[in-house]
């Protein structure tokens, strides 16, 4: 069916190893082990970095060899996406040096001028700048619609649209979309739908089982996990758009480094592991702060008072427990100049445009991650200008809710007090981030 929404044939070939594996291991063993453990004696346990741009030849047109050139292949980055692919039942993914070259690769591969895309209105900031500045640029139209509503979703699609792109957890108001729903919806209308999945990973949720056509990852958050390596990755399980990913990434010149490939193979080893413990504490935290009187809202799929809470109980269920992820958000009371208080005075959490990595990181989306979302578009999403998100970390949670509590406190203070008050977000924004 996706060949259909190729507009060259692929010219590439894949490797031996893209035939859909049939997984006999569970997510935590192939995370570690990749689909196959490694039996070969004498090997590294801890696998190897190839930094090598080049391989030898053995004579020209001879024998083709596995790697030539590490724009295009490169073995270290091959480790990554067989055990990226793996733990999604999926054939290796096609990996990049960041999670925007990915969705970037991704919507060359299957646009091109006169094409239509449907936008999911709460996802990524970085992607909807990439469609409205640069997709736009080169004649791809796009359409923003609520992605909670299938119905608005189909409305949205027009004779020209080519792709679905949503997100779920949206980030940072957390609403979720049904994928089945969406599904649907594009499979019919031979429509490919793509789904961002950063936020929970294939650990907690799998689009390609519910009827997605491409998972889309920045690997530079949960699944690398520490901080350390950007990148992205783009899974699918079919032959004809992975050879198109492929051929994209080596004309675009998109592919992951061999140092970072080998960054976010060894977070990949304890995704599993990390998931679920930094869901647990988001979860006692988005409790806690949901009984907390200086909190006016809390966005998180695990709690009773979230507006999905059945659609997370069902869409998040694995086979070792349900799990909503790492990422919260909340409004505190006092808005603007009192999220922005707050923000200045956390001392154990760390300010910063992240999410996903081992310390708990807080983040004012506003002015940060959709600074280049325009307000109205940002307040229709439901991304209110005192909205504060928070990812939870592998701290202990009761030093991240005293963090919370001094910084809360602080927050109230400042809000109290009229220079504070009166601050035009923007000036107060540009104290925050010169910070
Ligand atoms: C960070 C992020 C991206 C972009 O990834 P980079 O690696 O920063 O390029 C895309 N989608 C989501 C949901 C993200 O959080």
């Amino acid at each position: 069916m996706a060949l259909a929404h190729t507009h060259s044939t692929p010219s590439e070939t894949l490797p031996a190893t893209t035939s859909t594996p049939t997984p006999t291991l569970g997510a935590a063993t192939i995370a570690l082990h990749g689909l196959q453990p490694k039996r070969v004696t004498g090997e590294s346990l801890a696998g190897s970095i190839v930094q090598s741009t080049s391989f030898r030849q053995s004579s020209v047109g001879g024998d083709p060899v596995p790697h030539a050139y590490s724009r295009c292949s490169n073995p270290t980055v091959d480790d990554l996406e067989v055990a990226l692919g793996a733990i999604e039942n999926a054939p290796p993914a096609v990996t990049f040096g960041t999670g925007l070259a990915a969705e970037t690769a991704l919507f060359l591969s299957v646009l091109r001028a006169g094409d239509h895309v449907v936008l999911g209105d709460c996802i990524y900031g970085g992607t909807v700048r990439l469609a409205q500045q640069v997709l736009a640029n080169l004649g791809i139209t796009h359409t923003f619609a609520p992605s909670t509503d299938p119905e608005k979703i189909q409305a949205a699609i027009t004779p020209r649209t080519k792709l679905v792109f949503i997100e779920t957890p949206a980030n940072p108001t957390l609403v979720l979309t049904d994928i089945q729903a969406i599904a649907d919806i594009c499979k019919p209308r031979n429509i490919l739908l793509a789904v961002d999945n950063t936020f929970l990973t294939p650990v907690i949720l799998r689009p390609l089982d519910l009827g997605a056509d491409i998972a889309v990852y920045s690997t530079t958050k949960h699944i690398e996990g520490h901080g350390a390596a950007l990148g992205g990755a783009l899974t699918t399980r079919d032959p004809a758009l992975l050879a198109r990913f492929r051929f994209i990434r080596k004309s675009t010149g998109a592919i992951q480094s061999p140092l970072n490939a080998y960054l976010t193979l060894r977070g990949l080893r304890t995704l599993p592991l990390r998931v679920r413990e930094h869901s647990r504490h988001a979860q006692v935290i988005a409790e806690w702060l949901e009984t907390n009187p200086a909190v006016a809202r809390v966005n998180y799929p695990g709690l009773e008072s979230f507006p999905q809470a059945a659609l997370a109980r069902r869409a998040h269920a694995t086979a070792s427990g349900t799990f909503h992820g790492g990422v919260l958000s909340f409004e505190l009371l006092g808005g603007v100049p009192a999220a922005l208080a707050f923000l200045s005075a956390v001392r154990l959490c760390t300010l910063a445009e992240h999410v996903g990595s081992i310390e708990s990181i807080v983040t004012h989306s506003a002015t940060m991650t959709h600074a280049d979302v325009p307000a109205e578009q940002r307040r229709a999403a439901g991304i209110s200008d005192g909205l504060v998100r928070l990812s939870v970390g592998l701290e202990d949670p009761a030093d991240v809710i005293a963090d919370l509590t001094q910084a809360l406190a602080a927050a109230h203070a400042a809000v109290n007090t009229p220079a504070v008050e009166t601050k035009p977000l923007t000036a107060a924004a540009q104290l925050v981030a010169a910070k």
